[in-house]
């Protein structure tokens, strides 16, 4: 039986071993010949092109070079002896370096042959060098078959490469399991989607981008794993949705009552905009449909997010529900505390914040009156979704700048009362179309594509550190005119104490040049307390403060209308989304406001770009693809920390057009067969069930 074989420990291969093999189980996962073939290249080296030596450079990677060798010579204390040489061709020379097992080495090569080189460039104070690599004869390099002319590369770790294990010898590991194996998988996708997309069975692709053997076939078998990671995220997404369309919720929100009304008439002291008119029926329907609401408000910064969650929170209220709202920070949980409890302050209506700061008796009166109801709307941070927080009867839960918060998170709180819990989330980093697709395919959408009237665009200008003069020039006129400004400086953890010191240098000038009693200015950094925190926010909120010189802590959320200048140094240290949240704070209100970035005269490129990018626009949507190009999807995430979202074989900038086919695809067959029991589907039913296990609702009725 074929599942015999791919259920083998990879112990029985050729060269592995029991040391071996823990080691790969323990680096790279890899326990059985299937995870074997499952581990695949990350991308494959065309070794038929032969670099000029006098063109590499400390960015290559792998490369192949053909010369001769001059000089070998051994250097080194005597326990830590090394063999190098030097190696030419008509363009240059490099290094060749060995650190150990060498004597062959001056044996084998002659300096009147031609060898071929190939492997991974080290870089030494700026000079490089290639350690170890492999090196062929002429007629070797001839009798390389296609695959080694076009060759995988896999990920290793230092801990593999210590114990001899390279991508080669992973290679060679894997050459053996496929002879093993040949033939012998099961197809995973339906025969019909195979012949309508030319894509090669299961067999045929792993063979082919283990060991191509033409760039065509390899190019089609890379394409079918790229097109079934995409094809089953995008039917579990999809699947879930049709499914939580079918299946009630004991939750509904029938009537739209006195809380509701009460605020919209009397509390409310603007007009909404037709997009949060036209969001706000839209969540309305979703709470009274009797199905559960899991919907994405996505509007730009200073779109009004935060009255349109309010309004849902009192459709909950006035259906006896009690909603929580979670923020990513103290400061903005503050901040919503602060206004929602203004909104609603006619309303009679117990409004509460926990945060991690609260605790002892404070914490055991919150939490009392949440278990038994009289609490009806809590504000806070993900304190909110410990195990000791019980609701009395959570209906909504609203989260704030979502793309703050792991999915682990989310779905915790989902689990606080009742799986049937609505949820709205909501983001301000607009995120590109083809990550949109992706990660909130069992989403509803909303989206506000309208600020507020009279909100003028943010004018934005880039000064060189030298000619901060203009900056500090335009924020006193601001000032004058009874406008307040902030002042951000990067801070990082690597160099945090570094950062601090600058923080208060920088605002130690400002005290200069915007002396006291005339001015007010306000330092605020993530290590100060929290009463320390809300007493200088609060000032500034209150427009006591003009000046707030302060790190990121203020990064989103912040709203305070009057604030029309925003300055921020080494504005190069900070990522285009943090740039353009940053950026949001100001042009809140009626006036005109400014962001201003300061820069060092040294800019890579990467910076320049981030910073033309900021100059070029302020929609938020091109920033965010402009990120994306820039960046790569994993930073956007934050996946490192939150473990979320990671892509095996896709790489959203380069597999648009694929996620994209993939997702109309898997819309197709979640309409027409949403429990997947059609015959052609079970091999896909199959597959979803044992990658998402309970995060798949068909696994349940499994
Ligand atoms: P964000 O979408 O960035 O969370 P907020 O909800 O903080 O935006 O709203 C930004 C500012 O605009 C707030 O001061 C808010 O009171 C104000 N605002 C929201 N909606 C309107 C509106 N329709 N008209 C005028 N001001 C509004
Ligand atoms: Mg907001």
């Amino acid at each position: 039986m074929s599942n015999q074989i791919l259920n083998t420990k990879i112990n029985f291969i050729k060269g592995i071993g029991s040391a071996k093999a823990e080691l790969l189980k323990k680096e790279l996962s890899i326990v059985t010949y299937e995870n074997l073939l499952k581990y695949l290249p990350f991308r494959h080296v065309d070794r038929r092109v032969i670099s000029p030596i006098g063109s590499l450079s400390t960015q290559d990677s792998y490369v192949q070079i053909s010369g001769f060798f001059k000089f070998f010579d051994i250097t080194g204390k005597a326990n830590k002896q090394r063999l190098e040489a030097i190696f030419y061709d008509q363009t240059g020379s490099i290094k060749i370096i060995w650190f150990q097992n060498f004597s062959w080495v001056t044996k084998k090569f002659q300096s009147t042959n031609r060898y071929f080189i190939f492997g991974r460039l080290g870089v030494f104070k700026d000079e490089i060098y290639l350690a170890h690599p492999e090196i062929l004869t002429s007629e070797e390099y001839d009798k390389l078959p296609f695959s080694g002319k076009f060759q995988p590369i896999y990920q290793t770790t230092e801990k593999l490469k210590k114990n001899y294990i390279d991508s080669k010898k992973i290679s060679q590991y894997i050459s053996s399991a496929l002879d093993a194996v040949k033939g012998q998988l099961t197809e995973t996708l339906p025969d019909y989607l195979l012949k309508s997309l030319r894509l090669p069975g299961i067999n045929e692709a792993y063979e082919n981008v283990h060991m191509p053997t033409d760039e065509r076939i390899l190019d089609r078998s890379l394409k079918r794993f790229r097109f079934e990671e995409a094809l089953l995220m995008q039917l579990r997404a999809k699947i879930n949705l049709i499914h939580r369309k079918k299946t009630p919720t004991s939750i509904v929100f029938r009537k739209v009552g006195k809380y509701f009304n009460s605020f919209y008439h009397n509390a409310l002291n603007f007009e909404l905009t037709n997009a949060q008119k036209r969001v706000t029926k839209e969540i309305r329907a979703d709470l009274g449909s009797g199905y559960r609401m899991n919907r994405l408000l996505q509007g730009d910064v200073g779109s009004g997010k935060t009255v349109v969650a309010m309004m849902a929170a009192l459709i909950a209220i006035d259906n006896g529900y009690q909603t929580c709202i979670m923020a990513p920070t103290e400061i903005l949980a503050q901040q919503h505390f602060n206004t929602i409890s203004k909104w609603v302050s006619d309303l009679n209506l117990k409004i509460e914040i926990l945060t991690g700061n609260i605790k002892g008796k404070k914490r055991k009166e919150i939490l009392k009156s949440l278990e038994d109801g009289s609490i009806n709307i809590i504000i806070g941070t993900h304190a909110l979704i410990e195990s000791s927080v019980i609701f009395h009867n959570l209906g909504l839960a609203i989260i704030d700048e979502q793309h703050r918060f792991g999915v682990m998170q989310r779905a915790q709180l989902s689990t606080k009362n009742t799986e049937q819990l609505h949820t709205l989330v909501m983001t301000a980093t607009p995120i590109p179309r083809t990550l949109a697709l992706t990660i909130y395919g069992e989403l509803d959408v909303s989206i506000l594509n309208e600020l507020p009237p009279g909100r003028k665009e943010v004018v934005t200008k880039f000064y060189y550190n030298n000619q901060r003069i203009h900056a500090l020039n335009l924020m006193r006129k601001q000032i004058e005119m009874g406008h307040q400004a902030y002042i951000v400086y990067p801070l990082i953890k690597e160099s945090e104490k570094l950062d601090l010191i600058a923080l208060e240098i920088g605002y130690e000038a400002v005290v200069r040049d915007f002396p006291m009693p005339k001015y007010e200015t306000g330092i605020m950094h993530g290590k100060m307390t929290q009463e320390e925190k809300d007493f200088v926010m609060d000032r500034f909120s209150r427009g006591i403060t003009d000046i707030l010189v302060s790190t990121t802590v203020i990064e989103v959320g912040v709203d305070v209308p009057n604030a029309s200048v925003m300055i921020i140094e080494n504005a190069e240290r900070f990522g285009l989304s943090q740039l353009h949240q940053l950026r949001g704070r100001v042009g809140r209100g009626k006036s005109q406001s400014y962001c201003v970035l300061i820069g060092s005269e040294k800019l890579t490129q990467d910076a320049k770009d981030r910073l033309r990018t900021m100059l070029e626009t302020t929609d938020g949507f091109k920033i965010a693809e402009a990120d994306l190009n820039i960046r790569g999807e994993g930073d956007i995430l934050g996946t490192r920390q939150s473990g979320d979202y990671i892509f095996e074989n896709l790489v959203l900038t380069r597999d648009e057009a694929i996620i994209t086919h993939a997702t109309k695809i898997a819309q197709e067959i979640a309409e027409n067969d949403p429990n997947l029991s059609k015959p052609e589907h079970l091999c896909l039913k199959k597959l979803l069930i044992s990658k998402y296990k309970k995060g798949f609702s068909l696994s349940e009725i499994a």
